[in-house]
Parts: C-alpha cells; sequence; structure tokens
C-alpha cells in the first residue's frame, strides 16, 4: 500500500519537488497551501503552519483521505532579512515562529499516530545558513540551527518507536526565495561552481524517506555543493 506522505509548503519551490518525486516512488502525497490552488495532481490541504488549529485540521482531512502520515516533510519556511540594529522583535518572532515552532506544530501532530503505527520518517528541512549564519538572517539562521537540536532529541525520543528524524541542509537553491540574490557572488563560494534544483534536493529527501536509510537517524545532511562543508 502507499505510504501517506505530508509535505508543508509542498505548492511550490523545493517542497513541491519533494512532493513530486515521493509521488513518483509510489507515495501518496498531501500538500500544505496557504492560499491559491494546489498542485495538479496532489492532494492539497490548506494550512498556515504558525496556527496549531489549521494544522490539527490539515492533518485530519489527510489522515482520512490516505490514512496517518508515515513520513512527514517539514519544509515550509521564510526569511525576512534584515541586520540585527534594524530587527524588529516581530521580524525574529515571525521567522521562528513559521521555520522552527511551525515544524514542532506539524511534528507534534504527528508523532502519536507514528508511534501507534510503530515507524515513520521526519525530515526537517534547514539550511547551510543554520551552522553558518549569514549578515542579515540571525532570525533565519537561528529559526534553522534550532531545528537541528529539535530533530536530534526527537531522533533519541523516538528511535525506538522505528521513528527517524534526520534533517537535509541545502545550500543555495533556484526557487522564488533566492530570486532576488546575486547569484554570481553567491556561486563564487560554492565548490560545485552553481545553484542546486529542487529535484537535487527532493532526491535526497526521497533516500532519507526510504527503506535504504532504516538506519540513519539524528543526521544532518548537507545538499549545498560544498558551500558549508566543514560544519
Ligand atoms: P519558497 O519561498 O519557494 O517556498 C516556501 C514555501 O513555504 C511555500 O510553499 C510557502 O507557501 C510555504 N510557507 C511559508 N510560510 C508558511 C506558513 N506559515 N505556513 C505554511 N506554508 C508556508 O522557498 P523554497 O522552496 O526555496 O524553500 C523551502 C524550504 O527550504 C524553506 O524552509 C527554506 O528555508 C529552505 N531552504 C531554501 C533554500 C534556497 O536556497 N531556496 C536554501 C536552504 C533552505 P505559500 O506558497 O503559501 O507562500
Amino acid at each position: 500500500m502507499a505510504r501517506s506522505v505530508l509535505v508543508t509548503g509542498g505548492n511550490r519551490g523545493i517542497g513541491l519537488a519533494i512532493a513530486r518525486e515521493l509521488a513518483a516512488a509510489g507515495d501518496a502525497v498531501a500538500v500544505t497551501y496557504r492560499s491559491g490552488e494546489p498542485p495538479e495532481g496532489l492532494f492539497g490541504v490548506r494550512c498556515d503552519v504558525t496556527s496549531m488549529a489549521d494544522v490539527e485540521a490539515a492533518f485530519d482531512k489527510v489522515e482520512a483521505e490516505q490514512g496517518p502520515v508515515e513520513v512527514l516533510v517539514s519544509n515550509a519556511g521564510i526569511t525576512k532579512d534584515t541586520l540585527l540594529a534594524m530587527m524588529k522583535e516581530e521580524t525574529f518572532t515571525d521567522v521562528v515562529d513559521a521555520n522552527l515552532t511551525g515544524a514542532y506544530r506539524v511534528t507534534k501532530r504527528a508523532i502519536r499516530p507514528m508511534m501507534r503505527l510503530k515507524r515513520g520518517r521526519i525530515i526537517l528541512i534547514s539550511s547551510v545558513i543554520g551552522l553558518l549564519g549569514q549578515a542579515g538572517q540571525a532570525n533565519y539562521a537561528a529559526s534553522k540551527a534550532g531545528l537541528i537540536g529539535f530533530a536530534r532529541s526527537l531522533a533519541r525520543e523516538y528511535g525506538s518507536r522505528g521513528i527517524t528524524v534526520n534533517v537535509v541542509s541545502p545550500g543555495f537553491v533556484a526557487t522564488d526565495m533566492t530570486a532576488e540574490l546575486d547569484t554570481e557572488a553567491i556561486v563564487k563560494n560554492i565548490p560545485l561552481g552553481r545553484q542546486a534544483t529542487p529535484a537535487e534536493v527532493a532526491r535526497v529527501v526521497r533516500f532519507l524517506a526510504s527503506d535504504d536509510a532504516s538506519y540513519i537517524t539524528g543526521a544532518v545532511i548537507p545538499v549545498d555543493g560544498g558551500l558549508g562543508m566543514g560544519h
């Protein structure tokens, strides 16, 4: 039977590539979206991960459609870049609320059904910036570094229940999020000398969600062309 998968922020960018990759591998894939239409061919649930009520309702719908979520990909994320001297408190807390507390909300809702199933895969999308840091992104870096401690704690809490929890750390990926950035300047620091495609991140997520990754938990897997190596 197809596994039930949920990808947050799966309506575009990296999340959509992950959703398509897992669907092509034979999983039943649901995605969250906030506005507009869900992507063609995927089960869409409207959900803002900053709202626990939205998250609860989304999981209820996904469970009714395709059964308890066995693979959760927490991908939804935002940036609100500015230097600390200019950063208002809500510019910090908004980013942490979406990127880190959002991951808490979805994993919190997913964990009990996974415990009942006695298996589960939780994959959190962090960023190379979480460990490297980046001027103008203290809020984003803090949220993405936080995901690592969060994931490793859950790996310890739920390993004995057959649930793995891993982090994927992309580098510089061509999506809406990076569309405004100076590609040439960033690419200079990337050993592979180019941006990643969303599909290159998605294939690593597919591996972590597969049986081939059965003995990997608490890992942080870089998909960054070497940008963050050494960290
Ligand atoms: P995009 O900006 O293209 O897409 C972001 C996705 O997250 C959208 O689907 C968006 O939904 C969703 N989202 C944002 N906030 C919320 C929220 N509060 N509730 C629900 N959904 C939300 O970004 P990317 O695809 O580039 O990024 C995906 C993930 O990968 C993010 O976590 C990002 O931090 C991370 N990442 C990206 C890198 C890159 O270079 N692009 C590098 C490293 C990490 P909507 O369409 O409704 O806005």
